[in-house]
């Protein structure tokens, strides 16, 4: 049993919750009565009391895809029990024993400090765990690698059924489809399932299906992890990972220290698509994700034409995130993302769209003939002052208005303001979302 410190500074439920550490020697389970109040020196210390032979500066959890994520600090291991909250919840919601909070420890091989915090760790091996025995730690990561990267395999395989989906609360409703929280039961994990009602021909599904294909193939930190989809009568259900932050639109006046290592993260993102071949076609606040970890995702993104198409005649309007020469009609390409990109910073900046003559209500969608002052004015600059002078030129840079005035890909990357923030903090944007959140949930609390 782990006797906790109560020095620290965590506000989360009070639940107990079972923390499974996998040692070389078997795994060692023990019970934290008050998570919340866990801080990261004493479970390194716990740790480090089951592995006196190694040294342990950091442990690693398996997130919903089977990637480990470093804990090294008091905020990354928050963001990890906040993850792991929501997945016990998960679990509980359909019926399911919730499983311990895995936990793996990274380890050198000189002797270690020691407990200097009196923790008290239960070394009894778990009985029930597959690793009970003398295992080498090589053979137990691979075996837990090859589980998950077998369950990334069904998974993308498009075997997720709709009968296996529990869908929970709606996310949010956008132009063409309503996204969903949803439980996939067989893969225990959350899902974003975005829902769109098509009326087309089978041969139309069809295709839709084929053009998807492409997204099994997208493998990127900063790209949305696609699952699955499928059609249902005159629906296609669309299966990706859950973002617990959600999108940015919904945040507005980013401090910049945060919208930097955002931005980072969506050039990259962008980079990695352009990559492909893909345009984005869609970059905008509400297509930018993220979660409690610190990781900025894009989604969204047009791979399917005859989707796309298909959409856009039951929705009537024109994308206020549109590049002016989109909103009037000429050739496009890459750049006109690069449009986006600045349009979208420069209001997550602002708190605001950065036309004020232009209105938006719900959506993005408006009237062609309201945009029109996008493609005849000058485009908008920051107000002198609000910001430093690397954010004002990235996003003038990218709202030129002619196109190849805008940053070309491989100068997106050395601009300086992405320079400045490429430093892979991720914990900036985790303290962050877990920070709004909470306010978030105090406002509705007091509502
Ligand atoms: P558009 O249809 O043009 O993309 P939109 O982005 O506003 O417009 P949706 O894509 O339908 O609308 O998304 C609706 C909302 O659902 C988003 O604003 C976001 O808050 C939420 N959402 C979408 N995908 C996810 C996800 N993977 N994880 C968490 N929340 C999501
Ligand atoms: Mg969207």
């Amino acid at each position: 049993m782990i006797i906790l410190s109560l020095n620290n500074h965590f506000v989360m439920d009070a639940e107990a919750i079972v923390i499974r550490i996998k040692t070389p020697s078997g795994d060692m389970d023990s019970s934290v009565d008050f998570p919340s109040l866990l801080n990261f020196n004493d479970l390194l210390a716990a740790i480090r009391d089951v592995m006196p032979e190694a040294t342990v500066t950091a442990f690693e959890y398996e997130d919903e895809v089977g990637d480990r994520i470093t804990v090294r600090s008091d905020d990354e291991l928050k963001a990890m029990l906040s993850y792991y909250c929501n997945t016990m919840n998960e679990q509980r919601m359909n019926g399911l024993l919730p499983d311990p909070l895995q936990i793996f420890p990274r380890a050198g091989k000189t002797p270690g400090i020691r407990n200097i915090h009196g923790l008290k760790v239960n070394t009894r091996t778990n009985p029930n765990s597959d690793c009970s025995h003398t295992v080498p730690d090589s053979i137990a990561n691979n075996s837990l690698k090859k589980s998950s990267a077998e369950l990334k395999r069904i998974l993308t395989n498009g075997q997720i059924n709709a009968q296996d989906i529990h869908y929970q609360e709606q996310l949010g409703h956008g132009n063409g489809g309503t996204v969903y929280k949803a439980y996939h039961v067989l893969g225990k994990r959350v899902l974003a399932v975005k829902v769109i009602p098509l009326d087309i021909t089978v041969e139309l599904q069809k295709q839709i299906m084929s053009e998807l294909e492409i997204l099994y193939k997208c493998d990127s930190p900063y790209i949305i992890t696609f699952f699955s989809a499928f059609f249902v009568e005159n629906r296609i259900s669309i299966c990706t990972e859950f973002m617990d932050g959600g999108s940015l639109d919904v945040y507005k006046r980013i401090p910049e220290h945060v919208l930097g290592r955002i931005a980072v993260a969506v050039v990259k993102g962008l980079t990695y698509l352009w990559s492909l071949k893909i345009l984005h076609r869609d970059v905008k606040p509400s297509n930018m994700l993220v979660n409690t970890r610190g990781q900025v995702k894009l989604c969204d993104f047009g791979v399917s034409t005859q989707l796309v198409n298909s959409i856009a005649k039951t929705y009537v309007g024109t994308n206020a995130y549109m590049a002016p020469e989109r909103i009037s009609g000429e050739q496009y390409g890459i750049h006109a993302d690069v449009w986006s990109v600045g349009i979208s910073f420069m209001e997550l900046a602002l708190g605001m769209f950065p036309y004020p003559q232009i209105q938006k209500n719900q959506g993005s969608l408006m009237p062609l003939q309201l945009l029109q002052c996008i493609v005849d004015e000058d485009p908008p600059v920051p107000p002198v002052g609000q910001f430093s002078e690397k954010f004002d030129h990235f996003v003038t840079q990218c709202m030129r208005r002619h196109p190849k005035e805008r940053p070309a890909p491989n100068n997106l990357m050395d601009h300086a303001f992405i320079v400045q923030y490429n430093d892979g903090n991720a914990e900036v944007v985790s303290m962050w979302v877990c920070r709004c959140l909470e306010e978030r949930r105090a406002q509705l609390g007091h509502v």
